[in-house]
């Protein structure tokens, strides 16, 4: 047996080559590490312009090229050894970090797994030197002060986990993702991106701006204007129309930034940036405060967009929990999280006070909506007079109202009708005989409640259904109810390979990220499988051309935004069954009818009849109930009509 040989083997100190490839195991996970690690390293030596250069990906070349204090020639050596830094001292300084390197490890680990060499020039001296990891040697080159860290070739010794590597452009596009995360809290400092010899990315640094307005400025650039449209600034009563940066500012702590309205949630964490001290984190406590600040507008399973500057006094935080640093650890968790409650509190309920007259642009509904951007203002002020719904306040007593999910903006002529209803109607009788013990049921409202969902009485609160069966009242969320029906019936159509789909007339355009990109081309194949095909015009845009006949009250931009969302989540291209329906409960939310849609009692009916006839309708894809059933003797105990 080969492994009882291996238990036999003596103990041995490793080698100190090996001890770095191990280490680089948890710093360098593709080239956007060593990406982060490089500029982590530039923005140390105070670099105001910090220009990356990547070949394919990064896979072949990443080159990070800084105009800070430079290494001087002595100490390049150095800087190549394992827990080589110039950035701690003593442990006492470990408890103050205000670098985002002190481990000095990240360069070592680098050049285990890749061809490394550094060309750096500092201020005395006369020209730069340039050191070659491997071989050691050192030649001067030219350049102007700074730095130049260049790495070839990654993994190129470790073929095992160069085959992890993705396609380039996946690299490519992670690579970028590390950089806007460093762009995005370095205002100061200008950020240039080149692939294959191409500008890709350039953010300017905004000399002379106030640091809050060179911040703000960054954000709308990195970000978009759509971001900063449906975003608003971190701000407590006090700052509000004072000349200062907008911030939540309590005890030792400071807490400033963006945070999306509502309506702007998506449904992957993509748009979320949480920095505690200038360093870019993923903290579950902070992600939970967020969560617990939005429970009230939004639906559980929507992502919040933001970009979150945490200031805290660095002795209260631990940055030493993570060889890259992108976990922390606070001394007081509880402060911190009550401070980002409050602050975010803060700030979506100013934004709920909001009246055009502050100059937010905000459109003010004229219908009850709750779709629409002002969908949390309106939840707190009495509704117009001109409609028909009753005050969310009156779910809100029941709890009722986390059920439903946050809805999009409606679009016209994306309504149920009765057409619709119909026509889903008459699909369901060819896979209805699937299902067994299902008979393809009359189209007709039933006369009797007979039916085991019952027969519909009116729609409440645009959302709901009202049905009376033969055990008393049924209550069904119409948008969670079709959702399941959608969902079931792509299910099948897919699996029979039988996808109905149906061109565009008119392709859809938009803007893309690279990531988006390159999950487009990673994943065409599974795409066109789903019933989706989208083209990619450019480096920046895609179009979408087709989707599939049952989402055709889907709004395409959006289904094809959260469908690549949901794919560049998933490493290949072929995807397990579970990860298959979790991609198509993203598309049968999409292609569901919205809450307020009025329907008829025969739209309403139809309805129901499908719910029955769909394999487990009684939860909708996020595991929600879609229909309640409330018995005659439960009413009864309701008004103690003891019967
Ligand atoms: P750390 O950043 O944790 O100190 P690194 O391995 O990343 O460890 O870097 C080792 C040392 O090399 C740093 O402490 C710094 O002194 C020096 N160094 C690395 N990159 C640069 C750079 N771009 N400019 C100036 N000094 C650098
Ligand atoms: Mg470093």
């Amino acid at each position: 047996m080969p492994h009882s040989h291996t238990a036999l083997r003596p103990i041995q100190e490793l080698p100190d080559e090996l001890i770095s490839q191990i280490a680089a195991g948890e710093v360098v996970e593709r080239p956007a590490s060593v990406v982060r690690e490089l500029v982590d390293n530039a923005l140390d030596a105070q670099a105001s312009q910090i220009t990356v250069r990547l070949n394919a990906g990064g896979i072949r070349l990443i080159a990070v090229e800084d105009d800070g204090s430079g290494i001087p020639q002595t100490e390049l050596v150095l800087a190549l050894r394992r827990h080589a830094t110039s950035k701690i001292h003593s442990l006492e300084d470990l408890e103050h970090v205000d670098t985002m390197g002190f481990r000095g490890e990240a360069l070592a680990a680098i050049a285990s797994v890749a061809d490394v060499s550094i060309a750096s020039r500092t201020d005395t001296q006369k020209n730069a030197m340039q050191l070659h990891a491997h071989s050691g040697e050192l030649a001067p080159v030219a350049r102007t002060v700074g730095s130049t860290v260049e790495v070839r070739e990654i993994f190129f010794n470790t073929p095992a986990r160069r085959k992890f590597l993705k396609s380039e452009a996946t690299e490519l596009a992670h690579c970028v993702e590390a950089v806007r995360r460093h762009a995005l809290a370095r205002p100061d400092v200008g950020f240039t991106i080149w692939h294959n010899g191409k500008l890709v990315q350039q953010w300017r640094a905004a000399p002379g701006l106030l640091f809050a307005d060179a911040q703000q400025q960054r954000i709308l650039d990195v970000l978009g204007n759509d971001f900063m449209q449906s975003s608003r600034n971190i701000t407590d009563t006090e700052t509000k129309n004072s000349d200062e940066q907008p911030a939540y500012t309590i005890g030792p702590m400071r807490i400033s930034g963006r945070i999306g309205l509502p309506d702007a949630a998506r449904t992957r964490s993509d748009l979320q940036f949480c920095y505690v001290n200038g360093r870019y984190v993923r903290d579950k406590l902070i992600g939970h405060a967020v969560r617990t600040a939005y429970a009230d507008v939004l639906h559980g399973h929507k992502q919040p967009v933001y970009v979150l500057f945490i200031e805290i006094d660095p002795a209260l935080v631990d940055v030493n929990v993570h060889p890259t640093k992108i976990e922390v650890r606070f001394r007081d968790p509880g402060s911190v999280h009550q401070a980002v409650v409050k602050a975010l509190q803060m700030t979506l309920a100013q934004h709920r006070h909001d009246t055009p007259a502050t100059g937010l642009s905000e459109p003010v509904p004229n219908v009850f909506s709750p779709s629409t951007p002002a969908f949390a203002q309106v939840r707190q002020t009495p509704l117009p007079q001109n409609t028909s719904a009753p005050p969310l306040n009156a779910r809100n007593a029941s709890g009722l109202h986390r059920l439903y999910p946050q809805q999009k903006p409606l679009h016209l002529g994306n309504a149920l009708g009765i057409a619709e209803v119909r026509a889903l109607w008459s699909n369901s009788s060819a896979s209805t005989e699937s299902v067994p013990g299902v008979n393809v049921p009359d189209a007709s409202p039933p006369s009797t409640g007979e039916w085991p969902l019952g027969k519909a009485l009116a729609q409440l609160s645009g959302i709901y259904i009202l049905a009376e069966n033969a055990q008393g009242l049924v209550i069904v969320d119409m948008h969670a109810a079709h959702e399941r029906i959608t969902y079931e019936r792509l299910k099948t159509q897919l699996e029979a390979r039988a996808l109905e789909v149906q061109p565009l007339l008119i392709p859809a355009s938009f803007a893309a990220t690279p990531l988006e990109i390159a999950t487009t081309e990673n994943h065409h194949e599974l795409l066109q499988r789903l019933g989706i095909e989208l083209t990619v015009l450019s480096d920046k845009a895609l179009a979408i051309r087709s989707m599939p006949a049952l989402l055709n009250a889907a709004e395409p931009v959006e289904l094809a935004r959260s469908l690549l969302a949901e794919l560049a989540q998933h490493n290949t291209t072929e995807l397990l069954e579970q990860q298959r329906n979790e991609v198509l409960s993203t598309m049968a939310c999409h292609g569901s009818v919205r809450a307020n849609r009025q329907l008829s009692l025969e739209e309403m009916n139809a309805l129901l009849r499908l719910m029955e006839a769909t394999e487990r309708s009684d939860q909708c894809n996020h595991g929600r109930p879609t229909w309640r059933q409330i018995t005659v003797r439960e009413l009864d105990h309701l008004f103690m009509r003891g019967r």
